[in-house]
């Protein structure tokens, strides 16, 4: 039934950490701190549709700012404002958490925190970290309907 396999997709995220269930690195669409918000960049962002954009300055392990696509309701694409003026004036949660955290205990943090969304952060150094990937909460909620029960 449809319950049961909710309840087995809770319990089975008890299991399971960030990393098991994470957007990896490579598949995240990331905008660099210094992009003009031109033609190009805005229909680059609209063709992705993702609602939230992490932005990146230097290197993809430096995460700067998340855009949040609504932030760009009042730009228009022949203004060629730069992206950091809208990163600045909006200034949006990062929320960041290491790779091995339960998706128990994230799903608290989304619950509770002021995001959906976090930055997946591996230590490399002693306070040395590198983005590996994204989570969302709807990566969390795909998780716990996914699980199947076979019936008997
Ligand atoms: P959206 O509202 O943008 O569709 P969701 O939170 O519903 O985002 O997440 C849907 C899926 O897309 C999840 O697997 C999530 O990890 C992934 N995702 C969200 N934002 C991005 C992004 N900027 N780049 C790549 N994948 C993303």
């Amino acid at each position: 039934s449809d319950a049961m396999n909710i309840i087995a997709g809770a319990l089975e995220m008890c299991k399971k950490n960030v990393k098991d269930v994470m957007t990896l690195i490579d598949d995240v669409f990331m905008l660099n701190y210094d992009s003009i918000l031109n033609f190009e960049t805005m229909s680059g962002i609209m063709q992705k549709g993702f609602t939230r954009i992490p932005i990146y300055q230097d290197t993809k392990s430096n995460i700067v700012a998340i855009l949040n696509v609504k932030d760009l309701t009042f730009v228009g694409p022949d203004d060629s404002i730069p992206l950091r003026t809208i990163c600045n004036f909006y200034r949006r949660t990062i929320m960041s958490v290491l790779e091995q955290i339960s998706l128990e205990t994230m799903l608290k943090d989304f619950l509770t925190g002021r995001s959906h969304m976090a930055i997946v952060r591996r230590e490399v150094g002693v306070g040395e970290y590198e983005v590996t990937g994204l989570i969302t909460l709807e990566d969390i909620i795909e998780e716990i309907l996914q699980a199947e029960i076979v019936d008997e």
